[in-house]
């Protein structure tokens, strides 16, 4: 089999990268790893982990790189060699990218690209404003002005969707806070090393999904 791509989907909060890694995940039949999903699917189970992580989460802020690295590197290193897969949510900090970057490079593996969505600043407060998730898959939905998100089920699955406490409005404007302050330096380090793409992403879906895909040649 060919080697499937690996790469990451860096962007704020609200960018989009859950909805195009949807997308992306079945198109070139990579696996998905979402740092958030992860956490939240551990806090929705009560788990140890789920319910240190739901003290930073809920503040909008990140998880301690302590608890966040070694769990996220595992996921990655399990992958058999060949299989390609999307990052999302992770590397959000500097010391994050290297301890990939490290991880990858003594497993002889690498990263194909960084794909960096940009959006605005008054889109990305519009889009999680109204974002609800599916309890069961975490597949993200826009919900308009006065709709009730909570009373529609998961275009995916079928599932309950739910307003995450972290996309309530002084969460939210802590993570863009903290996005600015602490993973807005990532990009720096993957431009220096030459794979890091910019695609424009306050766009539709399917536009930003197109140009997504002629960033990664595929
Ligand atoms: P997300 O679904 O990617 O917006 O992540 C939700 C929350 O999970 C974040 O606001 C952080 O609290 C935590 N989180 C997710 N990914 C990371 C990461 N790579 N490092 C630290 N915390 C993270």
């Amino acid at each position: 089999m060919a080697q499937g791509l690996r790469f990451v989907l860096f962007g704020s909060p609200g960018a989009g990268k859950g909805t195009q890694a949807n997308l992306l995940r079945d198109r070139l039949n990579v696996t998905h790893i979402s740092s958030g999903d992860l956490f939240r699917h551990h806090l929705e189970q009560g788990t140890p982990l789920g319910l240190r992580a739901k003290e930073y989460m809920n503040k909008g802020e990140l998880v301690p790189d302590e608890v966040t690295i070694g769990i996220i590197l595992d996921k990655v290193m399990c992958l058999p060699d060949d299989e390609g897969f999307i990052l999302d949510g992770f590397p959000r900090n500097t010391n994050q990218a290297q301890e990939l970057e490290n991880t990858l490079a003594a497993g002889s593996r690498n990263l194909d690209k960084v794909v960096h969505i940009d959006v605005s600043e008054p889109e990305l407060l519009r889009r999680l404003g109204g974002r609800f998730v599916c309890r069961a898959c975490q597949a993200p939905h826009a919900i308009g002005e006065g709709e009730d998100g909570a009373a529609k089920k998961c275009g995916q699955c079928g599932g309950e969707l739910y307003q995450r406490d972290d996309d309530r409005p002084e969460a939210v404007k802590k993570r863009i806070e903290v996005y600015k302050r602490e993973t807005m330096p990532v990009l720096g380090f993957y431009r220096e090393r030459g794979v890091l793409v910019n695609i424009p992403g306050d766009d539709t879906v399917d536009e930003v999904n197109k140009q997504v895909l002629a960033a990664l040649g595929a």
